[in-house]
């Protein structure tokens, strides 16, 4: 099993699909193991986007991603960072593939909706950047032996 991490971003919240986008992550059969709202303070983006820091558009990205509370999400499965990079769709929301949450639901680059952790080794630093242990949970879920049908 992987723990993969999610961020619903402000347009996701303004735009009310919250709902909509956790249903279908849900809906895939990925358990949630995390789930809250929170701000995200400057030094926070700093670290989750230290890759982005330098860049012209840096700022903007900062102040969009704290326009509103972001709704956090750590998702269980096997191979769930994969799965949910492809339920997600590229960055380029315009050219997102449809069927993918970007694809469906967004049209830009910088609001397009949803980040999700881009490789095992990323989430592994993603899941603790935003969760504390004690807001990680494990319990057993009724259908996973359904799901997974033992592959
Ligand atoms: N972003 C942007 N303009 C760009 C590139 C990125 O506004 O030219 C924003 C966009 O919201 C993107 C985030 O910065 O989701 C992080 O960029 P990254 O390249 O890590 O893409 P992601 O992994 O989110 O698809």
């Amino acid at each position: 099993m992987e723990r993969t991490l999610v961020l619903l971003k402000p347009d996701a919240v303004q735009r009310d699909l919250v709902g909509e986008i956790l249903a279908r992550l849900e809906r895939k059969g990925l358990k949630i193991a995390g789930l809250k709202m929170m701000r995200l303070s400057d030094e926070l983006l700093n670290e989750h986007y230290s890759h982005l820091v330098g860049r012209p558009f840096f700022p903007e990205v900062k102040s969009f991603m704290q326009l509103t509370p972001v709704v956090a999400l750590c998702l269980e499965g096997i191979d769930s960072v994969n799965t949910v990079r492809a339920i997600c769709g590229i960055t380029k929301a315009r050219e997102a593939a449809p069927g993918t949450i970007r694809g469906e639901f967004a049209m830009s680059v910088q609001a397009n909706l949803i980040h999700c952790s881009d490789s095992l080794e990323t989430a592994q630093v993603e899941v603790p950047r935003f969760f504390k242990p004690e807001e990680l949970f494990t319990y057993s879920d009724a259908l996973e032996g359904y799901l997974y049908n033992s592959s």
